[in-house]
């Protein structure tokens, strides 16, 4: 697999961090999970080997340059198609945020899988916002819905991430991603709640399906059995049901019909995106984005998917390419 031409993309909007540039360090998709529900697809590399999958000094000037354009930017968000935490560079990637922009905000999305790893929690303890994954409450549930690399147990997962709580100062938003019939039952609460009391994160989120996930048997949870849930496991700390983030008001110029074609591609190529999403994230009319989608469409850059929020955009085989 080759190295991708750029790691920075977006900003991005996100439904729990504002306005988000991403940063996306694998090739795609190296993950150390397979999950049931990932909107980048299938896991092509299912690996938990961290290496320098794109070069950390170009990363760096990416980010350099994108925070130096004066674009409003909520958080620098190591996440993307794969495991961010797999990059051996990230550590330097953070230290270098921190110190030459000490004003940005950086957040962490992980599955967690790594956070067990001492030296690697150390690299990472200086973000400011981090959002593990504890998506199974137990084993069987963890193998259902993540399909990690063999040989990751839930009790180890857990261990790392309340080891990583006491040697950072970061915020933690512990998310565990809802999948009917797999982990929303009384017993799945009960089993959570002993988890987050060990864990002590500054909340829990319930996450659940947005965008069309891997596998299609997936489906959305009830909004009665998303508060059952959160109410299981509120005892032992603020449970919040992650909803969408509110919309931009403002309308910057259209870019050109080639800078628009590869923003959506960097966009999309990256999670499923609808066209409100697109309007939302480059901040440009609903109508006009929907015109240059449909040209987009024409010329065979891009297909659709129905998924619960309605037509999501992917790039076209032929785009990949
Ligand atoms: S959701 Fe995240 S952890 Fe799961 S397969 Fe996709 S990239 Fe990997």
């Amino acid at each position: 697999m080759g190295v991708k031409a750029k790691c920075v993309f977006g900003p991005v909007p996100s439904r729990r961090l504002g306005m988000s540039l991403g940063v996306d360090l694998l090739p795609f998709k190296t993950c150390s999970m397979d999950c049931v529900y990932c909107e980048c697809g299938g896991t092509s590399s299912l690996t938990m080997e961290r290496a320098e999958y794109y070069p950390t000094a170009q990363a760096i000037k990416e980010i350099d340059a994108a925070l130096s354009s004066g674009v409003k930017i909520d958080f620098v968000t190591f996440s993307g198609a794969g495991e961010p935490t797999l990059h051996s560079g990230i550590g330097k990637i953070v230290e270098h945020i921190k110190s030459a922009h000490p004003s940005c905000k950086v957040c962490l999305l992980t599955n967690s899988t790594l956070l067990p790893d001492p030296a690697l929690a150390l690299e990472v303890a200086d973000v400011d916002l981090i959002v593990p994954s504890l998506d199974g409450s137990n084993d069987e549930e963890f193998e259902r819905i993540n399909r990690p690399v063999p040989g990751i147990s839930v009790a180890r997962v857990v261990e790392g991430i309340a080891a990583f709580r006491k040697i950072s100062k970061a915020a933690m938003w512990l998310e565990i991603f809802v999948v009917p019939g797999v982990n929303d039952s009384v017993e799945s609460g009960r089993r959570f709640r002993s988890h987050v009391e060990r864990i002590k994160p500054d909340k829990v989120q319930l996450n659940s399906l947005d965008r069309p996930g891997t596998e299609p048997w997936v489906q959305v949870p009830s909004k009665e059995s998303l508060e059952a849930l959160a109410e299981a496991i509120r005892p032992a700390a603020p449970v919040e049901i992650v909803g969408h983030a509110p919309r931009a008001s403002k309308q910057p110029p259209c870019p050109s019909a080639a800078d628009f074609n590869s923003r959506v591609l960097g966009l999309v190529s990256r999670r499923p995106c609808t066209a409100e999403d697109i309007a939302e994230s480059l901040g440009i009319a609903l109508g006009s984005v929907e015109s240059h989608l449909r040209r987009m469409e024409k010329a065979g850059l891009l297909e659709i998917e129905e998924g619960q929020r309605g037509s999501f955009y992917r790039p076209s085989s032929e785009a990949r390419s």
